[in-house]
């Protein structure tokens, strides 16, 4: 069960520990002895429960999570949560205040366009409030001024507003919430499905934070939810018939979130090894210093790639303004046409690997999550200078 450490920088799935893939691996064959494997265990059992709890205690300690949140598991990856926290949020604010009211959304690059034209979709009502794309000459790159939507929201009633606070495809990240919006008292969902546990945050000034395991914390299988536990109440204080009668749609009873988590996160069937993976990835963290070690670490990382990408600016062409780099995404092109495969492949015999960019915008995107060791980000940032003096001429 041993491997040569990866050089890899794929954007999601992501590289994973590798004492914690070894400790998983052996569980699944058997776990705590009892002859049988995590993934065969019920759900309901002592052990499943134990595995749920730990992993929600280590959560709670590693984000800080206020008494004033609840954490819980659903299936279905970060596109299930575009659904769900749209119907959930709205039935919320139906809940407390007796009508419906649109979910804002502030849109920074492709995964939060995702989440409003799924959310519009499925009938809720939702209202794109910027799209950071018409403010740059139709390209994704900045993050809005927040004038932009503050003077809608102070004008009107919103369910709540709705951003990505890392956006995987585009590399934008927002550095910290926007003050406006935190003040304004709205309800902020978030989807940190590619930056959350990179850094410590505040989880009391989200409504909602929702996060697919596949890149900081584990396998694809599950998601993270945070959410405020006033949320959970109002849902309950509405009922299916009156969301009915609203034009509210109705959340399945798997991804309603009073349900799910009143059932620890065990209304139907969870994936126990994939959660066990989770609750590995944690113990791991909280192990090297918690997130506060691992923000200095990934600070450290960014600094690297992106200032040796800088020294070369007249090679390398970096799309994203600087004050909303992301920090877990490095996307780049290379000005010069006809070297994309070049890059690739001397990249490739360096052993260093995942460096394509998303289909829908091409170039690189160099994903250095946390589990992307510093001495692999050396190794690009080597590359990456050699490449440039090479190929100049
Ligand atoms: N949100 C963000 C920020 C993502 O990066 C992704 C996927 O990479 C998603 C949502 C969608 O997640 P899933 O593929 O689990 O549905």
């Amino acid at each position: 069960l041993d491997r040569e450490e990866p050089n890899y920088f794929g954007a999601g799935p992501a590289l994973l520990p590798t004492s914690v893939l070894q400790q998983a691996a052996q569980d699944l064959v058997n776990y705590k002895n009892g002859g049988l494997g995590i993934g065969e265990i019920s759900h309901r059992s002592k052990d499943a429960a134990q595995v749920i709890e730990n992993t929600k205690a280590n959560l709670k300690q590693l984000l800080n999570v206020p008494s004033t949140h609840e954490v819980f598991f659903l299936q279905g990856g970060g596109t299930t949560g575009f659904a769900c926290a749209a119907t959930n949020l709205q039935a919320a604010y139906a809940g407390k205040h007796g009508k419906k009211a649109p979910g804002g959304y502030i849109v920074t690059g492709s995964w939060a366009e995702k989440a409003f034209q799924e959310a519009a979709r499925l009938g809720t009502d939702a209202e794109v409030l910027v799209n950071a794309k018409d403010l740059n000459q139709g390209k994704y790159g900045i993050l809005p001024q927040e004038s932009s939507y503050m003077d809608k929201i102070k004008s009107k009633e919103y369910s709540y507003v709705y951003l990505c606070e890392n956006e995987t495809v585009h590399g934008v990240e927002w550095p910290t919430l926007p003050q406006g919006l935190v003040e304004s008292g709205v309800e902020i969902v978030a989807d940190l499905s590619s930056d959350i546990l990179s850094r410590p945050i505040n989880v009391a000034n989200y409504g909602l934070i929702m996060a697919g395991a596949q890149k900081n914390i584990g396998l694809a299988g599950l998601t993270l939810y945070i959410i405020k536990k006033s949320i959970l109440e109002d849902i309950s204080k509405v009922s299916d018939n009156q969301l009915r009668e609203m034009g509210i749609p109705l959340s399945p009873i798997a991804t309603h979130f009073p349900t799910v988590v009143k059932n620890d996160s065990a209304y139907n069937t969870i994936p126990i090894f994939t959660l066990h993976i989770i609750d590995l990835v944690l113990r791991n963290l909280i192990q090297k210093g918690g997130l506060e070690a691992q923000n200095e670490l990934n600070n450290e990382k960014t600094k690297l790639l992106y200032s040796t990408l800088d020294k070369h600016s007249d090679f390398y062409d970096l799309p994203v303004a600087k004050d909303c780099r992301s920090r877990m995404n490095v996307v780049f092109t290379l000005k010069k046409a006809g070297l994309d495969d070049k890059f690739q492949q001397e990249a490739a015999s360096r052993n260093l690997t995942g460096l394509k960019g998303h289909r829908s915008v091409g170039g690189f995107r160099a994903s250095i999550y946390n589990a992307v060791s510093l001495q692999s980000v050396k190794l690009l940032a080597q590359f990456v200078d050699e490449f440039a003096k090479v190929n100049s001429q």
